[in-house]
């Protein structure tokens, strides 16, 4: 071990990669950070960190960050370096310009999830108070929009029903498309302690994850499902639970509506829904469904984790309902050791959504519809606002292929990279008059923008993220900002050019300003944050240090709502010409696009994506171990080095999406769900053959 000494000063923060939002003291000598230690106090983390956290912080002072605004006229032009106040009023002018020559709709803004809450609020609030209209999105979109959507509608509120210590408390554990060992390795090693103490474990995942085979004591299943089938095998356990009496009818007749409960147990008693018949589309075999549907609702206390392999698909926010209703028949929510738990990709996808990023939601997901609401918003602001929901990011590209949105200010987010349909996004972006990003380095997006504003690192800044369990944990500023500003510093910046006169001296106040307008958020106040350590929403009157388990006494939104969850198969299907199914995830020591860990020491770590594949694939195409395969579908290609295993089953290709020279998302469609468009990055027919290389 490194003897560093002992540091001039300790700064505690919070982590920037992944939605568990582990707290770290970071071990300061000048400006300089020395090492990051897990704080033992951090009540997300207790002490705990994973090698992208403890070690992957470098990226924020690392060579390749932008310094200095640039701009130029066109986007084929050389960048040009010039002042903060040159940048600015050129980005604002050309932003009234275009709204002058295409309407005040011809404008909007996408926030980022790594960004802290009061960042993304101001974000927004610039889009609706200054631009005038409600288009203002997130990259949530792309990832937990259905998250939101489905909990919302059957629950009452868009988020993770428990905090991560629960976890000590299931008697059994069902995991749906996520692999939390790599993607949220801190509630992975949690989740895999109370498996060695006996509890169970039911995997749904095309592929078999890490977890599976951690040393445990109790029962397990793997049910790997074809991708594209989430809701016909949940449904399927509904079907056994339901048909089986293993429902909690007393937990139904008080939480739920019994009405609608009985409409429902119509629905799912219905053969189609039957683990034979649900057999042939997911492959899952009948036996694994129901040995799996009686664990779940025997065990006396059985929890839900999901990811991403259950929203990006056309059917995502039905999954997440369908998840929902297993929950509600079981009694399996509002008491210690069950609940439904998304588990957040970044750092601050659950801030991000609370903080109003949505088009057609102000901060704590209320309705821009809404005339009281509305009304409050118009007071504090101090200006007429729209009550027309705005433009989500796939119809902001759509607008700009029409001539009808032509300018774009996004916030810490590669879209090009990470959204789907790559080339239908840069013909976007190419079409526009105006792009703005703002950012800590160049990146794919930027070859299309027009304004470089450089963004601020989670060291430089002051702000609060919100992790997958609602815990608002504070970000501390342990250095001084390179760029010379922090982000929110430079939105308020931007809407002063344009006719705002905001004063804000600190995130403190707005997020005094958040308290003051969003119930969920009432009590929320950097002092209570001193004071709590941090706190999970709601914190209001009736829960002054917040909420970790929610709906004990009841559903926010009233009863819980059993909602119908008939699965329709995707458009994306396989045939002669793309017969193997892609589906993508992650890997423990990257993150994301590779932004960040790909400018760390993380870098020697799976410093490229492979694409696993199936032996009987792999021979059926003379692809050997280590080959370079082209993957080949409807939208495009990209070449990979092949891995040959069978985590995958036969049929089933998988890669993750880490290094900007793979472009998996040159390949994906644009398929999106049917209820948020949050795009079906899991589901890709796709061809795969021997290949020279990229
Ligand atoms: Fe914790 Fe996630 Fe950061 Fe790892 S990446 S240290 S699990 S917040």
């Amino acid at each position: 071990v490194l003897d560093i000494g002992t540091p001039d000063y300790i700064v505690k923060t919070t982590c920037a990669y992944c939605g568990v939002g582990c707290s770290f003291d970071a071990h300061m000598r000048g400006e300089e950070v020395v090492k990051m230690v897990p704080s033992k106090d951090g009540k997300a983390n207790h002490g705990h960190s994973c090698v992208k956290g403890r070690f992957a912080w470098g990226y924020a002072t690392h060579q390749d960050r932008i310094l200095h605004p640039m701009i130029r006229e066109k986007i084929t032009d050389p960048w040009q370096e010039v002042t903060w106040d040159e940048a600015l009023d050129f980005a604002a002018s050309r932003l009234r310009g275009t709204q002058e020559k295409y309407g005040k709709d011809s404008i909007g803004v996408i926030t980022s999830s790594r960004c802290t809450n009061e960042e993304t609020y101001l974000v927004q609030k610039l889009t609706r108070a200054v631009f005038g209209n409600n288009n203002t999105d997130t990259c949530a979109r792309v990832c937990h929009s259905p998250t939101g959507y489905g909990l919302g509608k059957a629950f009452g509120t868009s988020a993770g029903t428990h905090d991560f210590d629960s976890i000590e408390d299931t008697d059994l554990m069902l995991i749906i498309g996520c692999n939390p060992t790599d993607g949220h390795p801190v509630v992975g090693s949690k989740l895999r302690a109370q498996l060695r103490k006996g509890a169970g474990l039911i995997v749904i995942d095309p592929r078999e994850t890490d977890i599976l085979n951690s040393p445990h004591m109790g029962d397990k299943w793997h049910l790997p499902l074809r991708p594209g089938t989430n809701v016909a095998v949940v449904t399927a356990l509904a079907y056994v639970i339901v048909t089986e009496k293993l429902y909690d009818e007393e937990f139904i007749r008080e939480k739920c509506d019994w009405d609608e409960f009985l409409q429902y147990m119509e629905f799912v008693s219905d053969p189609r829904h039957s683990p034979e018949e649900v057999e042939k589309v997911s492959q899952v075999p009948a036996h694994l469904i129901y040995e799996a549907a009686r664990a779940y609702a025997a065990a006396p206390r059985a929890s839900i984790f999901y990811g991403l392999g259950v929203t990006e698909h056309s059917q995502g926010s039905t999954t997440v309902m369908a998840i929902a209703n297993l929950s509600m028949l079981t009694g399996n929510i509002g008491k210690p050791g069950t609940g439904v738990n998304p588990l957040r990709g970044q750092n601050n996808v659950q801030g991000s959504c609370d903080m109003g990023s949505f088009p057609h939601e102000y901060p704590g997901y209320r309705h821009v519809s809404d005339k009281a609401t509305r009304e409050l918003y118009e007071r504090v602001w101090g200006v007429p606002l729209s009550e027309e929901p705005g433009l989500r990011i796939p119809n902001m590209f759509d607008g700009a292929l029409h001539g009808t949105f032509m300018g774009l200010y996004c916030q810490g987010e590669d879209i090009v990279q990470s959204d789907p349909d790559t080339k239908h996004v840069t013909s976007a972006l190419t079409a526009m008059d105006i792009v703005i990003v703002q950012d800590l380095f160049l990146n794919e997006t930027s070859n299309y923008a027009h304004v470089l504003l450089p963004g601020s690192s989670f060291l430089e800044k002051n702000g609060t993220f919100t992790n997958a369990e609602r815990r608002i944990n504070r970000v501390r500023r342990a250095m001084t900002p390179k760029n010379g500003y922090e982000d929110w510093e430079i939105t308020q910046m931007l809407a002063n050019r344009m006719g705002a006169n905001w004063d804000y001296k600190h995130p403190s106040e707005i997020m005094d300003e958040i308290a003051m307008t969003t119930p969920s958020f009432a009590l929320v106040s950097y002092d209570l944050l001193e004071r709590e350590g941090s706190v999970q929403w709601p914190c209001n009157e009736a829960a002054p240090t917040g909420t970790p388990v929610m709906h004990i006494d009841g559903f926010v939104r009233g009863k819980g709502k059993f909602i119908h969850t008939e699965y329709v198969a995707t458009d994306e299907r396989t045939g002669p010409r793309f017969p193997l199914l892609l589906t993508t995830g992650r890997i423990l020591s990257q993150y994301n696009v590779g932004a960040q860990t790909r400018r760390t020491e993380n870098s020697v770590f799976h410093s490229e994506d492979i694409l696993e594949i199936h032996p009987s694939d792999a021979e059926m195409r003379g692809v050997r171990e280590g080959d370079w395969v082209r993957v080949a579908s409807r939208s495009g290609d990209t070449s990979l080095r092949a891995h040959i295993t069978e985590r995958v089953a036969p049929g089933v290709v998988y890669t993750t999406f880490h290094h900007p020279t793979t472009q998996a998302n040159v390949v994906t469609t644009d398929n999106s769900d049917w209820a948020t468009n949050c795009p079906e990055f899991k589901v890709t027919a796709v061809q795969v053959s021997p290949s020279n290389g990229p």
